[in-house]
């Protein structure tokens, strides 16, 4: 019912024969799921060498076939999304609706890149003199290594993996050991839908030994990153090492302005399912919640109503509505942000604690009463808890929404469109979502500022991630 875990380098899937490895474990119970390969140096070297090879092909190939090819993929996704819902829910704990999403939207995103990948037009500037033609044009960068997190399993690296096949380029992808089944199952509707040898390769391993491994080779062009800040500024620097482009998706305080003007019940009912999508482990999950003072009272109480609703469990059991934790790490950090707030005077309205004894459970939380300066309110928790704090004024939200170093995602509820207006100017953050919390879609460019990160994903954006800009003057 898991799935078979292997390593996928020139078109070959390879199993664990002789090499280390480790243990999936399902969250929800703590069992091992299966055995995850690692791939050794060797292996490594060999996805670079057919990566390079596969680069070679790929760019000769036209846009219109790596398109044709692309949206076979995406349509083999979408008939197996059933199965691979409930391998990802099994490996990462998350409901299997949510999961069948993920795969959907994942379908969604190869043919928007497949699409996309059509249209990347040069364009022809009138030269100073007679005869010259100026021709500025894009090329694909080359190979690209990409790094994903355990959070969304066929998300994360399906936004790469498009991305760059849809610029020409080819990818050797390291996806998460915790959760590799998603990608695994991805990478095989790529090599089933036909996409040359070489183009896509999927490894596993020891992050750091691989990431310094193939960020360091001559071969490697381009590197996109998603995960923890702290990771993301070491790959950052081994990248700046041999000046590649790199594009890096980090993390995220989401801040959620609601302001006396929004109806208090109908925010809180959004931003609460929201919250607790995946159990809080999304890197644009809302995190601070601010709300003016007239409409405190009421927020607190619908959005802790709506918590205490949920129900805890297996995320393939019918009626769950919140999975686990996606391992033991999150638990603990969950149990040090709630003891920071009770030491600091914050008041559990509700959860506040582990749930059951097998598994990886938490409750959904809602804490009040709590400093701006406590762990919560200044350190990305990914998990369910969610800080609610009063505010009185425009200019001091604004101050206090812009206080970390974090700019992914925000949000912010009102009815005057004024201030819709003047909330999304004025928040220093990648993504706004004002009355909407639609802030990640295939046609939009998704990505931070400050330490959350830069570059895109999505959206031309997205595409010209992959791309280098070339200038032919032609006299
Ligand atoms: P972590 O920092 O150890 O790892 C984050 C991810 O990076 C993991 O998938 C891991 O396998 C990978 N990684 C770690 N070291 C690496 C290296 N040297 N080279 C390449 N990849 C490496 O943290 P964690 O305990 O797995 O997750 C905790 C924190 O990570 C969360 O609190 C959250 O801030 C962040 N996170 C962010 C996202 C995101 O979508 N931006 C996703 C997952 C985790």
């Amino acid at each position: 019912m898991y799935t078979d875990l292997k390593l996928f380098i020139d078109g070959q899937w390879l199993n664990g024969e002789g090499r280390k490895g480790e243990d999936v474990v399902n969250p929800a119970t703590g069992k091992v799921l299966a055995r995850l390969p690692h791939a050794s140096k060797a292996d490594l070297d060999a996805a670079l060498a057919a990566a390079e090879k596969g680069f070679k092909v790929w760019k000769a190939t036209s846009a219109y076939d790596r398109a044709k090819l692309m949206r076979k993929a995406a349509d083999l996704l979408r008939e197996r999304a059933e199965h691979i819902a409930k391998v990802q829910t099994q490996e990462q704990g998350k409901i299997f609706a949510e999961s069948k999403a993920e795969v959907m939207t994942s379908a969604d995103i190869i043919d928007w890149y497949a699409e996309e990948g059509r249209r990347t037009y040069g364009r022809i500037v009138p030269g100073r003199q007679k005869g010259v033609r100026q021709i500025v044009t894009q090329e694909p960068i080359g190979v690209v290594a990409a790094f994903t997190p355990w959070n969304f399993p066929t998300l994360t690296p399906v936004r790469k993996i498009a991305g760059a096949l849809a610029a020409g380029c080819s990818i050797l992808i390291k996806a998460s050991e915790e959760t590799p089944g998603g990608c695994v199952e991805l990478v095989k509707c790529f090599a089933d839908a036909g996409v040359p040898q070489g183009v896509v390769n999927l490894v596993f391993g020891v992050p750091a030994e691989v990431s310094e491994h193939l960020i360091a080779s001559d071969i490697v062009k381009k590197i996109s990153f998603t995960g923890s800040i702290p990771v993301g500024k070491l790959l950052a620097g081994l990248a700046a090492k041999g000046m590649k482009k790199a594009t890096m998706e980090l993390g995220g305080h989401s801040p959620v302005v609601v302001f006396g003007d929004a109806d208090p019940e109908k925010a809180a009912d959004t931003i609460a399912a929201f919250k607790y999508r995946n159990a809080g482990q999304v890197c644009i999950s809302p995190t601070r919640f601010y709300v003016q003072e007239p409409s405190y009272n009421k927020f607190v109480a619908r959005f802790v109503e709506y918590a205490k609703n949920i129900k805890l469990g297996d995320g393939l059991e019918k009626g769950t509505t919140m999975g686990p934790l996606a391992n033991p790490r999150r638990l603990d950090a969950m149990e040090s942000i709630v003891n920071d707030a009770k030491s600091r005077g914050g008041k559990i309205q509700t959860g506040g604690n582990r749930h059951g004894n097998q598994g990886y459970f938490f409750q959904p939380t809602v804490i009040t009463d709590i400093p701006d300066d406590s762990k919560i309110m200044t350190q990305e928790p990914f998990g369910p808890i969610a800080p609610i704090v009063p505010f009185k004024t425009f200019d001091e939200v604004v101050e206090r929404a812009n206080s970390l170093e974090y700019g992914l995602a925000a949000y912010a509820f009102t009815s005057s469109s004024a201030t819709a207006q003047a909330i999304g100017d004025a928040i220093q953050s990648g993504m706004v979502g004002v009355n909407s919390v639609a802030v990640s879609t295939p046609e939009t460019p998704f990505g931070g500022v400050k330490e959350s990160g830069y570059g895109s994903e999505g959206s031309i954006e997205g595409l010209e991630a992959y791309m280098n800009v070339k200038f032919i003057s032609q006299a």
